[in-house]
C-alpha cells in the first residue's frame, strides 16, 4: 500500500501508515491493506476532550492500475481479475472484476467504520464517502482517469456519493444532483461551524 504526493496539511494529528502499523498488528486485521485506517480509530475519538472531532480516512482502494493488489485476496468475488499494469492487455471482464473486487472491499471498510460509530454512545456521527474521481475501465479503450473534465467521459467523473448519520433527527434535503463542492459546507453544517465561506445551499442537511 502507497500513497504519493501527500499534501502538505496543517491538521492537530496526521498518522501514516507507519504509525498504524503497530497498534494494527495487535489486531485481526489486514493491516497490508486499507482497514489498517480503522485501527485506534474509535480510542482516538473516545480519548479526545474536544466536542467536535473531524476525522480524514484517505483510502487507496480503487486506485488503479494494480486494482487486484489494493484488497486482501478473501474479497476476490469476482473472477478472473487483471493482474497486468498495462490494463489494455487484460479483457476488460477482467478489468472489472478487479475493480468490483475494490468496491466490494470499500463496502466493508465503510460497513465497518459505521458499525464503530454506532457503539459510540453519546455522540453523533455522519460518515461521507466521496471519491476523488471515476475511472474508465476500457470503455471507448480508456483507462483509468485524469482527462480534462470538459471532455471526461461519465465513468470519469461520475462518483459515489455516500452519507450515513447516527442520528434519526439528521434530515437530508432531497438531493438531486450532488458533487465533490458540497462536501465541504455539509462539515461545516454538521459541525455547526460559522464562516463567510459557508454557503447553506451547498449542505446536504435541512
Ligand atoms: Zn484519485
Amino acid at each position: 500500500m502507497s500513497w504519493f504526493g501527500e499534501p502538505t496539511v496543517k491538521v492537530k494529528s496526521y498518522l501514516e501508515e507507519k504509525d498504524l502499523f503497530t497498534d494494527c498488528q495487535k489486531t485481526d486485521m489486514e493491516c497490508d491493506y486499507d482497514e489498517i485506517l480503522l485501527s485506534g480509530l474509535k480510542a482516538q475519538i473516545l480519548a479526545s476532550t474536544k466536542d467536535k472531532i473531524f476525522v480524514v480516512l484517505h483510502t487507496s482502494t480503487s486506485h488503479g492500475p494494480t486494482y487486484y493488489k489494493k484488497y486482501p485476496p478473501k474479497f476476490n468475488q469476482f473472477m478472473p481479475v487483471c493482474k497486468s499494469v498495462e490494463l489494455a492487455k487484460c479483457t476488460q471482464k477482467e478489468l472489472i472484476n478487479a475493480y468490483d473486487n475494490t468496491i466490494l472491499y470499500t463496502d466493508y471498510i465503510l460497513a465497518t467504520l459505521i458499525d464503530e460509530l454506532k457503539e459510540l454512545d453519546g455522540y453523533s456521527s455522519t460518515m461521507f464517502y466521496v471519491s476523488d474521481h471515476g475511472e474508465s475501465l476500457g470503455e471507448k479503450n480508456l483507462y483509468m482517469h485524469g482527462i480534462p473534465m470538459s471532455i471526461a467521459p461519465k465513468e470519469q467523473i461520475e462518483i459515489p456519493f455516500i452519507v450515513w448519520a447516527s442520528d434519526d433527527s439528521v434530515v437530508f434535503k432531497e438531493n438531486k444532483m450532488l458533487s465533490q463542492y458540497y462536501v465541504f459546507h455539509s462539515v461545516l453544517d454538521f459541525l455547526d461551524i460559522e464562516s463567510p465561506v459557508y454557503d447553506k445551499d451547498k449542505s446536504i442537511f435541512k
